[in-house]
Protein backbone atom coordinates (compact mmCIF):
# COMPACT_ATOMS: atom_id res chain seq x y z
CA UNK A 1 0.00 0.00 0.00
CA UNK A 2 2.96 2.35 0.63
CA UNK A 3 3.51 2.21 -3.27
CA UNK A 4 3.85 6.35 -3.60
CA UNK A 5 3.01 8.26 -6.65
CA UNK A 6 6.95 8.98 -6.92
CA UNK A 7 8.52 5.90 -7.06
CA UNK A 8 5.95 5.09 -10.12
CA UNK A 9 6.82 7.89 -11.62
CA UNK A 10 10.49 6.84 -11.12
CA UNK A 11 9.50 3.95 -13.04
CA UNK A 12 8.39 5.46 -15.80
CA UNK A 13 9.72 8.99 -15.91
CA UNK A 14 7.87 10.20 -19.39
CA UNK A 15 4.45 9.15 -17.45
CA UNK A 16 2.12 12.50 -17.18
CA UNK A 17 -1.17 10.68 -17.26
CA UNK A 18 -2.81 8.37 -14.91
CA UNK A 19 -4.84 6.78 -17.86
CA UNK A 20 -3.16 3.74 -19.29
CA UNK A 21 -4.25 5.35 -22.51
CA UNK A 22 -0.69 7.47 -21.66
CA UNK A 23 2.05 6.03 -20.54
CA UNK A 24 4.75 8.34 -22.23
CA UNK A 25 3.84 11.53 -24.68
CA UNK A 26 2.20 10.83 -27.72
CA UNK A 27 4.87 11.83 -30.03
CA UNK A 28 7.21 8.96 -28.06
CA UNK A 29 4.98 6.43 -28.74
CA UNK A 30 4.29 7.70 -32.37
CA UNK A 31 7.66 7.93 -32.93
CA UNK A 32 8.35 4.37 -32.29
CA UNK A 33 5.28 3.06 -33.82
CA UNK A 34 3.85 4.49 -36.78
CA UNK A 35 7.28 3.46 -38.80
CA UNK A 36 6.85 -0.14 -37.31
CA UNK A 37 2.70 -0.13 -38.52
CA UNK A 38 3.55 1.63 -41.84
CA UNK A 39 6.10 -0.86 -42.82
CA UNK A 40 3.37 -3.78 -41.91
CA UNK A 41 0.87 -1.67 -44.59
CA UNK A 42 3.76 -0.89 -46.61
CA UNK A 43 4.40 -4.70 -46.94
CA UNK A 44 1.03 -5.86 -47.59
CA UNK A 45 0.54 -3.35 -50.65
CA UNK A 46 3.90 -4.99 -52.01
CA UNK A 47 2.79 -8.34 -51.08
CA UNK A 48 -0.87 -7.36 -52.64
CA UNK A 49 1.46 -6.64 -56.39
CA UNK A 50 2.84 -9.78 -56.21
CA UNK A 51 1.29 -11.90 -58.89
CA UNK A 52 1.35 -15.02 -56.43
CA UNK A 53 -0.22 -13.46 -53.38
CA UNK A 54 -4.16 -14.79 -52.67
CA UNK A 55 -6.64 -12.92 -53.20
CA UNK A 56 -8.05 -14.32 -50.01
CA UNK A 57 -5.96 -15.90 -47.30
CA UNK A 58 -8.61 -18.72 -46.88
CA UNK A 59 -10.92 -20.58 -48.78
CA UNK A 60 -13.74 -20.11 -46.63
CA UNK A 61 -15.13 -18.07 -43.47
CA UNK A 62 -15.21 -21.81 -41.50
CA UNK A 63 -11.63 -21.96 -41.97
CA UNK A 64 -10.81 -18.14 -40.81
CA UNK A 65 -12.82 -19.29 -38.29
CA UNK A 66 -10.73 -21.94 -37.14
CA UNK A 67 -7.18 -20.63 -37.48
CA UNK A 68 -7.83 -17.37 -36.42
CA UNK A 69 -8.65 -16.37 -33.03
CA UNK A 70 -8.87 -12.53 -31.79
CA UNK A 71 -8.26 -11.92 -28.29
CA UNK A 72 -9.82 -9.58 -26.10
CA UNK A 73 -6.84 -9.99 -22.96
CA UNK A 74 -8.04 -8.82 -19.26
CA UNK A 75 -4.42 -7.58 -18.72
CA UNK A 76 -2.22 -6.28 -21.47
CA UNK A 77 0.14 -8.87 -22.59
CA UNK A 78 3.18 -6.77 -21.43
CA UNK A 79 4.23 -3.96 -18.81
CA UNK A 80 2.79 -0.52 -20.36
CA UNK A 81 4.87 1.66 -22.47
CA UNK A 82 8.12 0.93 -23.95
CA UNK A 83 8.78 -2.21 -26.77
CA UNK A 84 8.11 -4.78 -25.02
CA UNK A 85 4.13 -3.59 -25.19
CA UNK A 86 5.08 -2.63 -29.03
CA UNK A 87 5.38 -6.17 -30.41
CA UNK A 88 1.57 -7.35 -28.71
CA UNK A 89 0.30 -4.41 -31.02
CA UNK A 90 2.26 -5.17 -34.05
CA UNK A 91 1.47 -8.59 -33.75
CA UNK A 92 -2.46 -7.78 -33.57
CA UNK A 93 -1.68 -5.50 -36.50
CA UNK A 94 0.10 -8.14 -38.03
CA UNK A 95 -2.28 -10.78 -37.37
CA UNK A 96 -5.05 -8.46 -39.24
CA UNK A 97 -3.75 -7.43 -42.16
CA UNK A 98 -2.22 -11.54 -42.69
CA UNK A 99 -5.65 -12.85 -42.60
CA UNK A 100 -7.36 -10.23 -44.40
CA UNK A 101 -8.57 -9.96 -48.08
CA UNK A 102 -5.68 -8.16 -50.40
CA UNK A 103 -8.19 -5.99 -52.33
CA UNK A 104 -4.31 -4.39 -53.67
CA UNK A 105 -3.43 -7.91 -56.06
CA UNK A 106 -6.30 -6.45 -58.14
CA UNK A 107 -7.92 -9.78 -58.36
CA UNK A 108 -10.80 -8.46 -56.27
CA UNK A 109 -13.39 -8.05 -58.55
CA UNK A 110 -16.16 -9.48 -56.45
CA UNK A 111 -17.63 -6.09 -55.18
CA UNK A 112 -18.01 -2.49 -56.50
CA UNK A 113 -15.43 -1.01 -54.80
CA UNK A 114 -11.92 -2.16 -54.85
CA UNK A 115 -8.64 -1.10 -53.32
CA UNK A 116 -7.94 2.56 -52.74
CA UNK A 117 -5.14 4.63 -53.73
CA UNK A 118 -2.08 5.66 -52.01
CA UNK A 119 -3.40 9.13 -51.78
CA UNK A 120 -6.61 7.61 -49.81
CA UNK A 121 -4.27 6.02 -47.34
CA UNK A 122 -3.02 9.29 -46.60
CA UNK A 123 -5.70 10.57 -45.91
CA UNK A 124 -7.66 8.15 -43.58
CA UNK A 125 -4.20 9.29 -41.46
CA UNK A 126 -5.26 12.84 -41.30
CA UNK A 127 -8.56 11.89 -40.50
CA UNK A 128 -7.61 9.76 -37.41
CA UNK A 129 -5.00 12.36 -36.49
CA UNK A 130 -7.49 15.62 -36.30
CA UNK A 131 -10.13 13.16 -35.53
CA UNK A 132 -12.42 16.00 -35.92
CA UNK A 133 -16.73 15.23 -35.63
CA UNK A 134 -17.98 17.13 -38.49
CA UNK A 135 -21.23 17.71 -37.04
CA UNK A 136 -20.30 21.66 -36.24
CA UNK A 137 -17.75 23.35 -38.30
CA UNK A 138 -15.90 25.08 -35.20
CA UNK A 139 -14.82 21.23 -34.20
CA UNK A 140 -13.98 20.23 -37.50
CA UNK A 141 -13.13 23.52 -39.67
CA UNK A 142 -11.47 22.25 -42.63
CA UNK A 143 -12.90 19.21 -42.73
CA UNK A 144 -16.01 21.33 -42.94
CA UNK A 145 -14.62 23.23 -45.54
CA UNK A 146 -13.83 20.38 -47.44
CA UNK A 147 -17.33 19.52 -47.50
CA UNK A 148 -18.75 21.97 -48.53
CA UNK A 149 -16.17 22.67 -51.12
CA UNK A 150 -17.48 19.07 -52.63
CA UNK A 151 -20.51 19.28 -52.25
CA UNK A 152 -20.66 22.55 -54.21
CA UNK A 153 -18.20 20.96 -56.95
CA UNK A 154 -20.29 17.70 -57.20
CA UNK A 155 -23.52 19.84 -57.35
CA UNK A 156 -21.86 21.74 -60.13
CA UNK A 157 -20.93 18.94 -62.20
CA UNK A 158 -24.70 17.39 -61.75
CA UNK A 159 -25.99 20.28 -62.81
CA UNK A 160 -27.56 21.77 -60.21
CA UNK A 161 -26.39 25.66 -61.30
CA UNK A 162 -30.02 27.27 -61.15
CA UNK A 163 -30.49 26.77 -57.57
CA UNK A 164 -29.11 27.35 -54.20
CA UNK A 165 -28.34 23.40 -53.64
CA UNK A 166 -26.69 21.63 -51.01
CA UNK A 167 -25.69 18.30 -49.73
CA UNK A 168 -23.59 16.40 -47.44
CA UNK A 169 -21.67 13.27 -46.69
CA UNK A 170 -23.41 10.11 -45.20
CA UNK A 171 -22.35 7.12 -44.53
CA UNK A 172 -22.49 5.45 -47.53
CA UNK A 173 -25.33 5.08 -50.61
CA UNK A 174 -27.78 3.37 -48.04
CA UNK A 175 -28.07 6.16 -45.45
CA UNK A 176 -28.42 8.70 -48.53
CA UNK A 177 -31.02 7.73 -50.01
CA UNK A 178 -32.84 6.82 -46.32
CA UNK A 179 -32.38 10.94 -45.97
CA UNK A 180 -33.18 11.42 -49.29
CA UNK A 181 -36.70 9.26 -48.68
CA UNK A 182 -37.28 10.87 -45.57
CA UNK A 183 -36.57 14.69 -47.04
CA UNK A 184 -38.89 13.63 -49.56
CA UNK A 185 -42.01 13.20 -47.47
CA UNK A 186 -41.49 16.06 -45.21
CA UNK A 187 -41.17 18.23 -48.43
CA UNK A 188 -43.91 16.77 -50.68
CA UNK A 189 -46.06 16.34 -47.33
CA UNK A 190 -45.86 19.20 -45.46
CA UNK A 191 -47.55 17.61 -41.76
CA UNK A 192 -45.50 14.68 -41.78
CA UNK A 193 -42.71 16.33 -39.98
CA UNK A 194 -44.39 17.09 -37.20
CA UNK A 195 -47.52 14.81 -37.59
CA UNK A 196 -45.92 11.41 -39.14
CA UNK A 197 -47.91 9.09 -41.48
CA UNK A 198 -50.83 10.10 -39.76
CA UNK A 199 -50.38 13.83 -40.86
CA UNK A 200 -49.86 12.57 -44.08
CA UNK A 201 -53.27 10.85 -43.98
CA UNK A 202 -55.06 13.43 -43.15
CA UNK A 203 -53.72 15.74 -45.66
CA UNK A 204 -54.18 13.64 -48.61
CA UNK A 205 -57.69 13.39 -46.90
CA UNK A 206 -58.25 17.14 -47.44
CA UNK A 207 -56.28 17.98 -50.38
CA UNK A 208 -57.02 14.79 -52.62
CA UNK A 209 -59.85 13.19 -50.85
CA UNK A 210 -57.98 10.07 -50.86
CA UNK A 211 -58.34 7.87 -47.61
CA UNK A 212 -57.40 4.14 -46.85
CA UNK A 213 -55.36 2.46 -49.24
CA UNK A 214 -55.44 5.62 -51.79
CA UNK A 215 -53.39 7.31 -48.87
CA UNK A 216 -50.57 4.92 -48.94
CA UNK A 217 -47.41 6.84 -49.94
CA UNK A 218 -46.22 5.44 -53.13
CA UNK A 219 -42.25 5.19 -53.91
CA UNK A 220 -41.34 3.82 -57.82
CA UNK A 221 -38.37 2.33 -58.33
CA UNK A 222 -37.06 -0.36 -61.16
CA UNK A 223 -36.79 -3.76 -60.38
CA UNK A 224 -33.29 -3.60 -60.51
CA UNK A 225 -32.61 -1.17 -57.97
CA UNK A 226 -30.78 -1.39 -54.33
CA UNK A 227 -32.61 -2.67 -51.68
CA UNK A 228 -31.51 0.14 -49.60
CA UNK A 229 -35.10 1.58 -50.81
CA UNK A 230 -36.98 -1.15 -49.78
CA UNK A 231 -34.85 -0.46 -46.37
CA UNK A 232 -35.57 3.26 -46.25
CA UNK A 233 -39.21 2.31 -46.87
CA UNK A 234 -39.17 0.67 -44.00
CA UNK A 235 -37.62 3.08 -41.70
CA UNK A 236 -39.64 5.67 -42.76
CA UNK A 237 -42.55 4.07 -41.32
CA UNK A 238 -43.92 3.51 -44.78
CA UNK A 239 -43.50 -0.57 -45.08
CA UNK A 240 -42.47 -2.60 -47.84
CA UNK A 241 -45.94 -2.44 -49.63
CA UNK A 242 -45.10 1.28 -50.26
CA UNK A 243 -42.56 0.21 -53.02
CA UNK A 244 -43.76 -0.29 -56.41
CA UNK A 245 -41.08 -1.87 -58.75
CA UNK A 246 -41.28 -0.68 -62.27
CA UNK A 247 -40.39 -3.54 -65.17
CA UNK A 248 -36.87 -2.72 -66.88
CA UNK A 249 -35.87 -3.69 -70.33
CA UNK A 250 -33.86 -6.59 -71.57
CA UNK A 251 -30.57 -4.66 -70.70
CA UNK A 252 -31.79 -4.01 -66.63
CA UNK A 253 -33.07 -0.01 -67.76
CA UNK A 254 -36.52 1.37 -66.43
CA UNK A 255 -38.88 1.17 -68.84
CA UNK A 256 -40.68 4.90 -68.61
CA UNK A 257 -43.51 3.77 -70.04
CA UNK A 258 -44.32 0.91 -67.53
CA UNK A 259 -43.79 3.51 -65.14
CA UNK A 260 -46.25 5.93 -66.60
CA UNK A 261 -48.84 2.92 -66.43
CA UNK A 262 -48.07 2.14 -63.01
CA UNK A 263 -48.40 5.30 -61.26
CA UNK A 264 -51.62 6.02 -63.56
CA UNK A 265 -52.96 2.89 -61.84
CA UNK A 266 -52.20 3.97 -58.60
CA UNK A 267 -54.03 7.09 -58.69
CA UNK A 268 -56.95 5.56 -60.59
CA UNK A 269 -56.99 2.21 -58.59
CA UNK A 270 -56.80 4.07 -55.35
CA UNK A 271 -53.82 1.82 -54.08
CA UNK A 272 -51.76 4.69 -53.13
CA UNK A 273 -50.73 8.01 -53.90
CA UNK A 274 -47.22 8.81 -56.01
CA UNK A 275 -44.57 10.92 -54.31
CA UNK A 276 -40.93 9.53 -54.74
CA UNK A 277 -39.58 8.18 -57.86
CA UNK A 278 -36.24 6.37 -58.13
CA UNK A 279 -33.72 6.71 -60.96
CA UNK A 280 -30.74 4.59 -61.36
CA UNK A 281 -27.65 5.45 -62.28
CA UNK A 282 -25.72 2.58 -62.85
CA UNK A 283 -27.59 -0.83 -61.41
CA UNK A 284 -26.02 -3.12 -59.00
CA UNK A 285 -25.86 -6.06 -61.17
CA UNK A 286 -26.16 -4.86 -64.42
CA UNK A 287 -24.49 -1.34 -64.90
CA UNK A 288 -27.42 -0.07 -66.24
CA UNK A 289 -28.84 4.03 -66.54
CA UNK A 290 -32.23 4.61 -66.21
CA UNK A 291 -33.94 7.27 -68.32
CA UNK A 292 -33.63 10.38 -66.07
CA UNK A 293 -35.68 13.36 -68.71
CA UNK A 294 -38.17 10.39 -68.90
CA UNK A 295 -38.57 9.82 -65.18
CA UNK A 296 -38.52 13.90 -64.65
CA UNK A 297 -41.16 14.27 -66.61
CA UNK A 298 -43.39 11.74 -64.91
CA UNK A 299 -42.00 12.91 -61.82
CA UNK A 300 -43.53 16.54 -62.67
CA UNK A 301 -46.98 15.47 -64.47
CA UNK A 302 -47.62 13.55 -60.98
CA UNK A 303 -45.86 16.21 -58.00
CA UNK A 304 -43.13 13.43 -56.79
CA UNK A 305 -39.67 13.62 -55.93
CA UNK A 306 -37.11 12.72 -58.16
CA UNK A 307 -34.20 10.80 -56.65
CA UNK A 308 -31.17 9.75 -58.81
CA UNK A 309 -29.12 6.86 -56.89
CA UNK A 310 -26.03 7.81 -58.48
CA UNK A 311 -24.15 5.10 -55.63
CA UNK A 312 -21.85 3.15 -58.28
CA UNK A 313 -22.33 4.71 -61.56
CA UNK A 314 -22.88 8.69 -61.02
CA UNK A 315 -18.88 9.14 -61.44
CA UNK A 316 -19.46 8.70 -65.24
CA UNK A 317 -20.59 12.59 -65.24
CA UNK A 318 -16.43 12.78 -64.22
CA UNK A 319 -16.37 10.97 -67.83
CA UNK A 320 -14.45 13.26 -70.72
CA UNK A 321 -16.49 11.36 -73.54
CA UNK A 322 -19.57 12.88 -74.26
CA UNK A 323 -21.68 9.29 -75.25
CA UNK A 324 -20.74 8.17 -71.10
CA UNK A 325 -21.21 11.20 -69.22
CA UNK A 326 -24.99 11.83 -70.97
CA UNK A 327 -25.81 8.53 -69.31
CA UNK A 328 -26.65 11.18 -66.91
CA UNK A 329 -28.30 13.68 -68.69
CA UNK A 330 -31.03 15.51 -66.92
CA UNK A 331 -29.30 14.62 -63.73
CA UNK A 332 -29.97 18.89 -63.15
CA UNK A 333 -33.60 17.50 -63.49
CA UNK A 334 -33.76 15.45 -60.02
CA UNK A 335 -34.12 16.86 -56.32
CA UNK A 336 -31.73 14.67 -54.84
CA UNK A 337 -28.72 12.49 -56.02
CA UNK A 338 -26.50 9.99 -53.73
CA UNK A 339 -23.10 9.40 -54.90
CA UNK A 340 -20.46 6.98 -53.88
CA UNK A 341 -16.98 8.20 -54.19
CA UNK A 342 -15.96 4.97 -52.48
CA UNK A 343 -16.98 2.50 -55.25
CA UNK A 344 -15.89 3.72 -58.35
CA UNK A 345 -13.54 6.15 -57.40
CA UNK A 346 -11.20 4.46 -55.37
CA UNK A 347 -12.01 6.65 -52.19
CA UNK A 348 -11.53 4.50 -49.05
CA UNK A 349 -14.92 3.72 -47.29
CA UNK A 350 -16.70 5.39 -46.57
CA UNK A 351 -17.44 8.34 -48.46
CA UNK A 352 -21.03 8.78 -50.08
CA UNK A 353 -22.98 12.18 -50.68
CA UNK A 354 -26.23 12.82 -50.36
CA UNK A 355 -27.00 16.07 -52.97
CA UNK A 356 -30.72 18.38 -53.20
CA UNK A 357 -30.87 20.46 -55.78
CA UNK A 358 -32.44 23.02 -53.09
CA UNK A 359 -30.78 23.66 -49.91
CA UNK A 360 -33.93 24.52 -48.18
CA UNK A 361 -35.38 20.58 -48.24
CA UNK A 362 -32.93 19.34 -46.01
CA UNK A 363 -34.26 21.82 -43.45
CA UNK A 364 -37.08 19.65 -42.95
CA UNK A 365 -34.69 17.55 -41.24
CA UNK A 366 -32.99 19.96 -38.89
CA UNK A 367 -34.14 20.81 -35.02
CA UNK A 368 -32.89 23.06 -32.84
CA UNK A 369 -30.39 21.77 -29.89
CA UNK A 370 -28.97 24.73 -28.06
CA UNK A 371 -26.08 22.30 -26.71
CA UNK A 372 -24.67 21.74 -30.22
CA UNK A 373 -25.87 24.22 -32.71
CA UNK A 374 -25.07 27.67 -32.20
CA UNK A 375 -26.43 29.44 -35.39
CA UNK A 376 -29.02 28.58 -37.72
CA UNK A 377 -26.91 28.31 -40.51
CA UNK A 378 -26.62 24.77 -41.60
CA UNK A 379 -23.52 25.03 -43.48
CA UNK A 380 -21.67 25.86 -40.58
CA UNK A 381 -23.61 23.00 -38.81
CA UNK A 382 -24.00 19.93 -41.03
CA UNK A 383 -25.63 17.58 -38.96
CA UNK A 384 -28.28 19.82 -38.97
CA UNK A 385 -28.97 18.08 -42.33
CA UNK A 386 -29.73 14.83 -41.32
CA UNK A 387 -30.85 12.43 -38.25
CA UNK A 388 -27.28 11.27 -37.53
CA UNK A 389 -24.90 13.75 -34.97
CA UNK A 390 -21.67 12.87 -35.11
CA UNK A 391 -19.91 12.26 -38.64
CA UNK A 392 -16.47 11.56 -40.06
CA UNK A 393 -15.04 14.53 -41.87
CA UNK A 394 -15.15 11.71 -45.24
CA UNK A 395 -15.49 14.47 -47.87
CA UNK A 396 -11.51 15.04 -47.41
CA UNK A 397 -10.62 11.92 -48.81
CA UNK A 398 -12.62 13.19 -51.98
CA UNK A 399 -11.03 16.64 -51.64
CA UNK A 400 -7.29 15.09 -51.76
CA UNK A 401 -8.33 12.77 -54.44
CA UNK A 402 -9.51 15.68 -56.22
CA UNK A 403 -6.66 17.57 -55.72
CA UNK A 404 -4.41 14.95 -56.41
CA UNK A 405 -6.21 14.07 -60.04
CA UNK A 406 -7.75 16.66 -60.78
CA UNK A 407 -11.53 16.44 -62.47
CA UNK A 408 -10.23 15.42 -65.94
CA UNK A 409 -8.00 12.59 -64.13
CA UNK A 410 -11.23 11.48 -62.25
CA UNK A 411 -13.23 11.28 -65.53
CA UNK A 412 -9.58 9.64 -66.95
CA UNK A 413 -10.41 6.85 -64.50
CA UNK A 414 -13.80 6.10 -65.73
CA UNK A 415 -13.33 6.14 -69.55
CA UNK A 416 -10.22 3.16 -68.76
CA UNK A 417 -12.65 1.40 -67.09
CA UNK A 418 -15.03 1.87 -69.72
CA UNK A 419 -12.23 0.65 -72.26
CA UNK A 420 -11.41 -2.27 -70.76
CA UNK A 421 -14.96 -3.57 -69.72
CA UNK A 422 -15.62 -3.38 -73.71
CA UNK A 423 -11.86 -5.73 -74.08
CA UNK A 424 -13.52 -8.11 -71.76
CA UNK A 425 -16.63 -8.45 -73.93
CA UNK A 426 -14.71 -8.61 -76.80
CA UNK A 427 -12.71 -11.41 -75.71
CA UNK A 428 -15.32 -13.34 -74.87
CA UNK A 429 -17.56 -13.04 -78.08
CA UNK A 430 -14.31 -13.92 -80.00
CA UNK A 431 -12.33 -15.92 -78.59
CA UNK A 432 -15.12 -17.98 -76.18
CA UNK A 433 -17.78 -18.10 -78.73
CA UNK A 434 -18.44 -21.31 -78.16
CA UNK A 435 -17.75 -22.30 -74.68
CA UNK A 436 -19.34 -19.06 -72.49
CA UNK A 437 -22.13 -17.12 -73.10
CA UNK A 438 -22.23 -13.57 -71.91
CA UNK A 439 -25.21 -12.61 -69.80
CA UNK A 440 -27.39 -9.92 -70.71
CA UNK A 441 -25.63 -6.30 -70.70
CA UNK A 442 -25.61 -2.61 -70.41
CA UNK A 443 -26.36 -0.40 -72.89
CA UNK A 444 -24.07 1.13 -73.35
CA UNK A 445 -22.12 -0.98 -71.92
CA UNK A 446 -21.06 -0.06 -68.03
CA UNK A 447 -18.22 -1.91 -65.91
CA UNK A 448 -20.48 -5.00 -65.05
CA UNK A 449 -19.74 -8.39 -67.33
CA UNK A 450 -21.90 -11.35 -66.47
CA UNK A 451 -21.17 -14.32 -68.09
CA UNK A 452 -20.79 -18.21 -67.47
CA UNK A 453 -19.88 -21.63 -68.78
CA UNK A 454 -21.82 -23.41 -71.34
CA UNK A 455 -21.55 -26.44 -73.07
CA UNK A 456 -19.49 -27.20 -76.44
CA UNK A 457 -21.43 -28.09 -79.35
CA UNK A 458 -21.22 -31.55 -80.03
CA UNK A 459 -20.45 -31.98 -76.41
CA UNK A 460 -23.58 -34.42 -76.44
CA UNK A 461 -25.16 -32.14 -73.89
CA UNK A 462 -27.45 -30.76 -76.69
CA UNK A 463 -29.08 -27.55 -74.94
CA UNK A 464 -28.64 -27.52 -71.10
CA UNK A 465 -31.65 -26.01 -69.33
CA UNK A 466 -31.24 -23.06 -67.17
CA UNK A 467 -31.02 -25.05 -64.11
CA UNK A 468 -27.71 -26.58 -65.03
CA UNK A 469 -26.10 -24.12 -66.84
CA UNK A 470 -26.93 -22.05 -63.08
CA UNK A 471 -25.33 -25.25 -61.59
CA UNK A 472 -22.17 -24.63 -63.73
CA UNK A 473 -21.87 -21.38 -62.69
CA UNK A 474 -22.34 -22.05 -59.02
CA UNK A 475 -20.09 -25.04 -59.54
CA UNK A 476 -17.23 -22.25 -61.25
CA UNK A 477 -17.75 -19.71 -58.36
CA UNK A 478 -17.06 -22.48 -55.54
CA UNK A 479 -13.77 -23.68 -57.60
CA UNK A 480 -12.88 -20.07 -58.45
CA UNK A 481 -12.78 -19.45 -54.50
CA UNK A 482 -11.00 -22.42 -53.67
CA UNK A 483 -8.13 -21.52 -55.93
CA UNK A 484 -8.62 -17.86 -54.25
CA UNK A 485 -6.78 -16.28 -57.20
CA UNK A 486 -9.94 -13.98 -58.16
CA UNK A 487 -12.73 -13.23 -56.14
CA UNK A 488 -15.74 -12.90 -58.25
CA UNK A 489 -19.53 -12.78 -57.22
CA UNK A 490 -22.66 -14.75 -58.90
CA UNK A 491 -26.03 -13.45 -59.33
CA UNK A 492 -29.19 -14.61 -60.67
CA UNK A 493 -29.93 -12.29 -64.10
CA UNK A 494 -33.51 -11.18 -64.29
CA UNK A 495 -36.29 -12.38 -66.81
CA UNK A 496 -35.59 -15.77 -65.46
CA UNK A 497 -32.28 -16.79 -67.19
CA UNK A 498 -31.04 -18.25 -64.20
CA UNK A 499 -27.13 -17.41 -62.32
CA UNK A 500 -24.38 -16.31 -64.07
CA UNK A 501 -20.50 -14.89 -62.21
CA UNK A 502 -20.87 -11.24 -62.73
CA UNK A 503 -17.53 -9.54 -63.17
CA UNK A 504 -17.02 -6.12 -61.94
CA UNK A 505 -13.91 -4.62 -63.70
CA UNK A 506 -12.61 -1.44 -62.32
CA UNK A 507 -10.46 0.76 -64.15
CA UNK A 508 -7.17 0.17 -62.60
CA UNK A 509 -7.45 -3.90 -63.01
CA UNK A 510 -4.71 -5.83 -65.22
CA UNK A 511 -6.16 -6.50 -68.40
CA UNK A 512 -3.87 -9.91 -67.67
CA UNK A 513 -5.49 -10.68 -64.90
CA UNK A 514 -9.24 -10.27 -66.60
CA UNK A 515 -7.78 -12.61 -69.21
CA UNK A 516 -6.42 -15.29 -66.47
CA UNK A 517 -9.90 -14.81 -64.90
CA UNK A 518 -11.70 -15.83 -68.00
CA UNK A 519 -9.42 -18.21 -68.90
CA UNK A 520 -10.03 -20.53 -65.32
CA UNK A 521 -13.52 -19.95 -66.09
CA UNK A 522 -13.67 -21.49 -69.23
CA UNK A 523 -11.49 -24.50 -68.30
CA UNK A 524 -13.20 -25.38 -64.79
CA UNK A 525 -16.56 -24.81 -67.18
CA UNK A 526 -15.12 -27.47 -70.29
CA UNK A 527 -13.82 -29.99 -67.56
CA UNK A 528 -17.33 -29.33 -65.23
CA UNK A 529 -19.67 -29.64 -68.63
CA UNK A 530 -17.14 -33.14 -70.06
CA UNK A 531 -17.84 -34.74 -66.60
CA UNK A 532 -21.22 -33.77 -66.08
CA UNK A 533 -22.07 -35.41 -69.46
CA UNK A 534 -20.56 -38.20 -68.94
C1 LIG B 1 -23.78 0.04 -53.47
C2 LIG B 1 -25.08 0.63 -53.83
C3 LIG B 1 -25.88 1.24 -52.86
C4 LIG B 1 -25.54 1.22 -51.40
O1 LIG B 1 -24.39 1.92 -51.08
P1 LIG B 1 -23.63 1.63 -49.70
O2 LIG B 1 -22.56 2.65 -49.67
O3 LIG B 1 -23.11 0.23 -49.80
O4 LIG B 1 -24.63 1.77 -48.61
C5 LIG B 1 -27.05 1.85 -53.26
N1 LIG B 1 -27.42 1.83 -54.56
C6 LIG B 1 -26.68 1.26 -55.53
C7 LIG B 1 -27.15 1.29 -56.94
C8 LIG B 1 -25.49 0.61 -55.19
O5 LIG B 1 -24.76 0.01 -56.14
Amino acid sequence: MTLSATSHAAASPAKQSLSPLESEPASTELDRILPQAVELVKQFVRSGQDPETFVTPWPSIAALRQNVQLDLPDVAAAPRGGEATDAALLDAIRLILDNSVNPWTGRFLDKLYSAPTPVGICADLVLSTLNANAHVMSASPMLSLAEERCVEGLCRVFGFTETKPDGLTMPGGSSANTLAVQTALANIFPPFREQGLLGVAAYLAEKHGRTGSAARPLIFTSDQSHYSLDKAAISAGLGLSSIVKVPCDETGRMDPEALSRLLESAVSSGSGSPFFINATSGSTVLGSFDPIPALSALAKRYGCWLHIDGSWGGPIIFSPTEAFASQMAGSHLADSITINPHKLLNVPLQCSFLLVRDAASLGANSLDAGYLFHSKDARENAAMKTMGCGRRGDAVKLWLYWVRYGKRGLGEHVDAGLALAQRVVDYIRTEKAETMELGPLASPLFLQVCFRPKPRPGQGRGEASIEQRSAATRHTHRELQQRRRFAVDFAPLPRGIGEFVRLVVHPRTKWHDLQELIDQVDDIGQAYWSQASV
